[in-house]
């Protein structure tokens, strides 16, 4: 069983998704769908709402699968510190072909469970933290282009209405 990849218009990106009661083998299901759709896409992080589940999943890689080891896969995931801020050029598996620049936290930290429901802490800068911020708001229905400023967050969904009224989204 595979899910598609939802694109924005989709009313599940925009609920915020539960806890996981407990992670049983088929929450692990979910996890290694979530892992195999952020691979075929090249992507470095995935959300359990962007493949149509209400659940509180993330994972991250920033190797895209690349490295053995830079798996991060994040139940239930909590925040720890963050500060600083950084300015970068981001995208998203569910706006196909945009980037913005977003600012986010310069180092984030996020408490949660792994794959085999262990405790364990992702500590992130630069790329890393701007991955966890990502994800986080996934889980509450909050996509990058709402922490845009007005300008470039209608440039993008204009572009996007423009692609749906032409079947092209
Ligand atoms: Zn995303």
């Amino acid at each position: 069983m595979s899910r598609p990849v939802l694109k924005i218009g989709a009313a599940a990106l925009r609920a915020a998704a539960r806890p996981v009661e407990a992670v049983t083998a088929e929450v692990q299901a979910l996890v290694d769908e979530m892992v195999a759709a952020m691979y075929a896409e090249r992507g470095i992080g995935l959300a359990a709402p962007q493949i149509g589940v209400g659940l509180r999943v993330f994972v991250v890689d920033l190797s895209s699968g690349r490295e053995a080891g830079a798996l991060r896969v994040c139940i239930n995931p909590e925040w720890g510190e963050r500060d600083g801020m950084q300015l970068e050029e981001e995208g998203c598996l569910s706006l196909p072909g945009f980037s913005a620049t977003v600012a986010r936290p310069a180092r984030a930290v996020v408490h949660a469970l792994d794959r085999e429901g262990a405790r364990h802490t992702v500590d992130g800068t630069g790329l890393m933290a701007r991955a966890l911020q990502h994800e986080m708001d996934h889980l509450e229905g909050t996509l990058y282009v709402d922490r845009l400023r007005g300008l470039s967050r209608s440039m993008i969904l204009n572009r996007i209405k423009k692609l749906d009224r032409d079947g092209k989204w």
